[in-house]
């Protein structure tokens, strides 16, 4: 039996490359709480210029960022548009509501992409008895959604109502540079279609920690006061944003090596009696379902095999690709799963 452990659970759990840790030993630092770190900053200004917008936050997290990006464009008692199955509502604990005091109008969608036609009739007329309507989020690419990629011109859509109902529009960006090494389209482009931008580098970026917020100036200036009042603002964290200025020269085309593997994935799902994938695979993310089977009992059973993946729902499993796995990892796991999957 192997000892090979191939952990799709997610793409977080990479760990920093042997390059990455030595350009961590090498940053310049500061205090940055003082204002003195010079590679955050540096870091900071080159995210805000490749987005095309004014200003950039380095943050602990990507569930920070988000919060920071509803923070700083809502009141309490406001409410925010969003899809059901986004990270905010899902994965961030009530942050926004507990924290913001927002309230959330979260629309159905069965792919994650937000329905336009519902749009109009989710936004509260003003009137005393309603919230007052003030952002909308979307997720790029989509997390629960299979890590499928926000359709362009379906995001110009919402920017467009966004601005036509003086809304703002938040995007959670937490795998953009997934999308764009996926689609060519640029990050400034994605920039164009959102008010404010979070990105994780935590992610398939494959850095220890950390996530960005991009905005205008305006934005950010409200977010870095925010992030203080939250405990989020860090001393010497040059040594982090030097693990994420290695990342975006290192690791972003390489993404496309983990479309590569997740496709192959879902091709090996596919072929697999009993299998079916939820989401046409866009990018790293693979989720599928198993029919008349237990995915906490599969997941297990794939996990004796050297194997790990998550189980997010009933019959519902998800396998991430990441910078961790090799093309042997996916031909280990194709000898694997049809035993694992009718036995
Ligand atoms: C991972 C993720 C986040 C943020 O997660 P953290 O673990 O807080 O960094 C936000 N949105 C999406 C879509 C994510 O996948």
């Amino acid at each position: 039996m192997s000892d090979r452990v191939v952990d799709l659970r997610s793409d977080t759990v990479t760990r920093p490359s042997d390059d990455m840790r030595r350009a961590m030993a090498g940053a310049e630092v500061g205090d940055d709480v003082l204002g003195d770190d010079p590679t955050v900053q540096i870091l900071e200004e080159r995210m805000a210029v490749l987005l095309g917008k004014e200003a950039a936050l380095y943050v602990p997290s990507g569930t920070m960022a988000n919060l920071l990006g509803i923070l700083t464009q809502t009141s309490p008692g406001d409410e925010i548009i969003l899809d059901r199955n986004c990270h905010i509502i899902n994965y961030e604990a009530g942050g926004a509501s507990v924290i913001g005091g927002v309230q959330l109008y979260p629309l159905d969608s069965p792919d994650g992409f937000l329905p336009e036609e519902m749009l109009e009739g989710a936004v509260r007329p003003d009137n005393i008895h309603h919230t007052n309507t003030t952002l909308v989020t979307v997720e790029n690419t989509q997390n629960r959604g299979g890590g499928r990629i926000y359709p362009i011109e379906r995001l110009g859509a919402v920017k467009r109502f966004a601005a036509d109902h003086g809304l703002r529009l938040h995007m959670d960006g937490a795998r953009l540079a997934n999308a764009v090494v996926a689609t060519g389209i640029t990050f400034e482009k994605y920039g164009s279609l959102a008010d404010s931008i979070n990105i994780c580098f935590s992610k398939g970026l494959g850095t220890p920690v950390g996530s960005i917020l991009i905005s205008d100036a305006g934005t950010i200036r409200k977010a870095r006061d925010w992030r203080k009042r939250l405990g989020g603002a860090m001393r010497q964290v040059g040594i982090l944003a030097a693990a994420c200025l290695y990342a975006l020269d290192n690791n972003i085309e390489r993404l496309a090596d983990d479309h590569v593997r997740a496709a192959r994935i879902g091709r090996i799902v596919e072929e697999t009696p009993g299998m079916e994938l939820v989401f046409p695979v866009d990018t790293n993310i693979v989720i599928f379902s198993i029919v008349g089977a237990d995915s906490v009992e599969f997941v297990s059973k794939l996990a004796d095999n050297g194997i790990l993946a998550l189980a997010i729902g009933p019959g519902r499993v998800r396998m991430v690709t990441h910078l961790d796995i090799t093309d042997e990892d996916i031909d280990f796991l194709e000898e694997a799963f049809p035993g694992i999957a009718i036995g």
